[in-house]
């Protein structure tokens, strides 16, 4: 098993972030933080590539849509009315619609993460999926309000500034997905002797 430091995770700034000016916060958090990019590009997705980088099983469709319907019922909103059914699956596949429209608006910034439990710690500084959830001093919880009460109403995705792996598969998956293994490089911080 790789030691927690070498640990390695996938963040896209999407469009909404790149075209908000967001790209050099973004980054800035991650290396505070004491994280090293090991790649970093500018792309601008096709809606091909970003139906392969999210998955299509019905476990993550059931995920989101369970997670959708739960926030309608939380602010008394009739989840039918704006997505035509109950079923979990079904509107998980409608927000995976949505997030190929959204993810190819502009250019995404994509890069790989190395560093200390590098899923889980980008995931903390990168905050909850939906902004008005997302606590202060997290990267959604500092730049957006946006929620899907909001968001699917108006027929597209929660606009949440960044994209970061939720977990080891994920992340395995979506580096090879956006890099290739000479895109990626290898050097010591500075100040990693020090830090730990
Ligand atoms: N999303 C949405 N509504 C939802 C759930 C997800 O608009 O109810 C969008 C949102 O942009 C999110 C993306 O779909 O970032 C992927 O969803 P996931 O559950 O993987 O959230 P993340 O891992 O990005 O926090
Ligand atoms: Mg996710």
């Amino acid at each position: 098993m790789a030691k927690p430091q070498d640990e390695r995770t996938l963040v896209l700034v999407k469009p909404d972030g790149v075209i908000r000016g967001l790209i050099g916060e973004t980054i800035l958090r991650f290396e505070k933080r004491g994280l090293k990019i090991i790649a970093l590009k500018m792309v601008w997705p096709t809606s091909e590539h970003i139906d392969q980088h999210y998955p299509s099983h019905n476990e993550w469709f059931s995920n989101v849509g369970s997670r959708t319907s739960e926030f309608f019922k939380n602010k008394n909103i009739d989840v039918k009315e704006h997505f035509g059914t109950e079923n979990a699956v079904e509107i998980g596949k409608q927000v995976k619609d949505w997030l190929l429209d959204y993810m190819t608006v502009g250019p995404v910034v994509a890069m790989v993460i190395e560093g200390m439990h590098a899923i889980t710690t980008v995931r903390k500084l990168v905050g909850h999926t939906y902004p008005i959830e997302a606590l202060p001093g997290t990267i959604r919880g500092d730049f957006s309000v946006d929620t899907p009460s909001a968001a699917n109403v108006e027929k597209r995705v929660v606009k949440n500034i960044v994209h970061a792996s939720g977990n080891e598969d994920e992340a395995m998956h979506e580096i090879e997905h956006w890099f290739s293994p000479e895109e990626i490089h290898h050097y010591k911080r500075a100040d990693e002797h020090i830090m730990f």
